[in-house]
């Protein structure tokens, strides 16, 4: 079984990108595209990754990544923030925000493994992936 990334995107794009990418490389993608459901659905998947976008509507993603450091039970997962409007300081937002790796959109699709591989300790196998469902 793969190991579990929750993508939180509000982009459909982005989502479908992030997605395809990520099963082609073995892992199991949950997606989540309001923001206001992260926690709780994060709580119910129990990923062993969350891809964060930072702009969302109705919430922050910089104040889900706070809200999932405070969460007892989440707080170990870690997060890679992606963002599209990377102005000076923002980086030290997203990392004081408690995120372990953060991706500039347009993404880099080597850039953006290479943020996944060095967060998740072991790689991905497809071929048991494959058998699941
Ligand atoms: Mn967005």
């Amino acid at each position: 079984m793969g190991q579990k990334i929750l993508i939180v995107e509000d982009n459909e794009l982005n989502l479908k990108l992030f997605g395809d990418l990520l099963r082609a490389h073995g892992f199991e993608t949950e997606p989540v595209r309001d923001g206001r459901e992260a926690v709780e659905r994060a709580s119910a998947f129990a990923p062993d990754l969350v891809i964060m976008d930072i702009q969302l509507p109705h919430i922050s993603g910089l104040e889900l990544i706070g809200q999932l450091k405070q969460d007892e039970a989440l707080k170990a997962i870690p997060i890679i923030a992606v963002t599209a409007y990377a102005a000076k300081g923002d980086e030290e937002r997203i990392r004081a925000a408690g995120a372990e790796a953060y991706v500039s959109k347009p993404i880099s699709l080597m850039g953006f493994m290479e943020a996944v591989r060095s967060l998740l300790p072991e790689p991905a196998t497809g071929e048991s992936a494959a058998t699941s469902e």
